[in-house]
């Protein structure tokens, strides 16, 4: 039997509020603020679970940021693949996985650009067999779907259970999927 595990990216794979803290610093470099600036962006943030079009509405009414909200998100969007890292361990687990008969995808909700420039950036394009981005897909977790695409792309289904791994137990995993389900 293929056996199948699905990993979330931010703050599973990718240590998310590592790289939003350091967007956060340079944020408030570029605009002299202080340090109780980059707590507040930090805060609002909420571990990368506050939805992207208000976060940044957020931070442009708190911080007069001129231009449109839509341009702030792009530039975060641009700079979040760079900030963002995978710990070699993390990588080598993976590998060990796919090695030992395993089949490996990401399942991430948003962006395309942001999510696919994150896992190529990392490397973990490379030791994974596939990956499904809700911005691309068109359908976002906790819907079953998109665990049912990274599935089907790895060479497996979830009809014969598997694994969902993530950091947040509404936002990670596939409610409806019969997979067996560790952490969040
Ligand atoms: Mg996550």
């Amino acid at each position: 039997m293929t056996r199948l595990a699905l990993f979330d990216l931010d703050n599973t794979l990718i240590d998310h509020d590592e790289a939003f803290r350091g967007w956060a610093v340079e944020f408030a470099d570029d605009r002299g603020l202080g340090a109780v600036a980059v707590e507040r962006l930090v805060a609002l943030d909420g571990h990368g679970y506050l939805p992207r079009e208000t976060l940044f509405a957020q931070i442009k009414e708190d911080f007069g940021v001129e231009g449109h909200v839509e341009d702030l998100w792009a530039a975060y969007r641009r700079r979040m693949p760079e900030l963002v890292r995978c710990p070699r361990e993390v990588r080598d687990g993976l590998t060990r996985l796919r090695t030992t008969g395993w089949r490996v995808a990401i399942v991430t909700n948003g962006l395309a650009d942001n999510q696919l420039g994150k896992i190529r950036r990392t490397g973990l394009d490379e030791v994974v067999d596939a990956w499904a981005v809700s911005g691309a897909e068109g359908v976002r977790k906790p819907d079953r779907g998109l665990f049912e695409i990274a599935a089907a792309r790895a060479g497996a289904g979830l009809g014969a259970g598997g694994w969902v791994i993530g950091d947040h137990p509404v936002h990670a995993p596939a409610r409806s999927a019969r997979c067996g389900r560790r952490g969040g």
